[in-house]
């Protein structure tokens, strides 16, 4: 293929991965690899690293950084190493492209970029992915709660909300620093003193803080305090927020749009991995129905539908989702018996106080009985909570 003139040596070739490497320099300080990982007779992904052992700073030709595959590739510096990936189609459309038996390096050109595959799809990645943070830990088999104020109020109420939520069991802490309201003269939130009074209860407990970034220009100053980058349910199809976030290394809970379809959720978690970061939680919160004896409608389906068709967790509100306090527990426990991997919850001191959200905020107490009723359930269908 044009441009393609590395000298390409096999080095592992099996039913699920073929490993080819090619000195890019001529002393062999530099090694470029590829990795083709295979499901069946189909290309599913390709990760390519850039190895500089000379120490110099080097350059390569584009095509030796692109894969020369016609696909981008996304490329970060990592230390020495340069990393790439690029993904290809498993669509039945592209049947003609077939693995030969052995992999020329030729073959890289026969995949077109419109054929790109969900990177989300279970078809990709057939295992869980498990977010970790800190000590939150969601999917795999594992419960992870995230519990705390709707608003970041004040160093007292935090950090007392976060050490009553970590002793019942929560291993997140959730508060909004910045507030996406309804209304403009709502309550907006603290902003950057909000996010200096999480790390200081992140400080006194331990646990991940998961907070909102409302706009792509808040990404940096919220990224320098969060443990996890929550996008909200308003700007669920804000690309360039989502663009923003796939830009950062931390792990991102996406919450459902409350008009979306799981489809353009599935297709909003694309952006986020698109950008190369695959830490992607998904977030059930309910959606607008005509229904109006609850805030949203919380349908719990969506939890076994998403898990059938993607890898990534899926989390769910049943704070947002009902509005109503009396209802989360009972919600929480169902979303952990549909087999939900984490839940996200309002939990306050006092919550006829909370600035934001009250009505369906648990107080300690009642946040204390959720999580003894969720932990039974969870035990009964083989999975451990916290
Ligand atoms: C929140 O978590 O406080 C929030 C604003 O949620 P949502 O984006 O789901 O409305
Ligand atoms: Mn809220």
């Amino acid at each position: 293929p044009p441009g393609e003139d590395l000298n390409w040596t096999l080095e592992k070739a099996d039913a699920q991965e073929v490993v080819i490497s090619a000195p890019a320099h001529p002393d062999g300080s530099i090694v470029v690899r590829r990795t083709f990982r295979l499901a069946g007779d189909y290309l599913i992904s390709l990760d390519q690293t850039v190895e500089n052992r000379s120490g110099a700073p080097f350059a390569l030709p584009a095509y030796a950084l692109a894969g020369g595959v016609g696909a981008p590739v996304h490329l970060r510096k990592d230390e020495e190493t340069y990393v790439g990936t690029g993904w290809f189609t498993t669509d039945l459309s592209y049947t003609t492209h077939k693995l030969p038996e052995f992999l020329p390096s030729s073959f890289l050109f026969l995949f077109p970029q419109q054929g790109k595959d969900k990177v989300a799809s279970r078809e990709v990645r057939a295992e869980p992915t498990v977010v970790q943070a800190r000590s939150l830990v969601v999917g795999g088999g594992r419960v992870g709660v995230i519990a705390g104020p709707c608003s970041v109020e004040s160093r007292d109420q935090i950090v007392e909300t976060a050490r009553a939520v970590r002793d019942a069991g929560a291993t997140g802490l959730r508060g909004g620093a910045f507030k996406p309201r309804t209304s403009p003269y709502s309550f907006q939130g603290l902003k950057e003193r909000g996010l200096e009074l999480l790390a200081e209860a992140r400080e006194a407990t331990g646990l991940a803080i998961v907070t909102e970034v409302v706009a792509p220009e808040d990404v940096a100053l919220v990224g320098r305090y969060a443990d996890v980058l929550q996008v909200g349910a308003r700007n669920m199809q804000n690309y360039r927020l989502l663009e923003a976030v796939g830009r950062t290394r931390l792990p991102v809970l996406l919450k459902r749009g409350p008009a979306a379809t799981v489809e353009e959720l599935l297709l909003a978690a694309e952006y986020i991995l698109d950008g190369g970061n695959h830490a992607v939680m998904l977030c059930e919160r309910g959606i607008r129905t005509f229904e109006s004896h609850t805030r949203f409608t919380l349908p719990l389906a969506t939890v076994p539908w998403l898990q059938a068709r993607t890898h990534l967790p899926v989390v769910v509100d049943p704070s947002h989702g009902t509005g109503h306090a009396a209802l989360v527990e009972p919600m929480a426990a169902a979303s952990v018996a549909a087999g939900a991997d984490g839940l996200i919850v309002e939990v306050h001191p006092d919550p006829a106080k909370a600035a934001s959200d009250g009505a369906q905020t648990l107080d300690v107490a009642g946040f204390r009985r959720m999580m003894e009723v969720c932990r039974r359930v969870a035990a009964a269908v083989g999975r451990e909570i916290g």
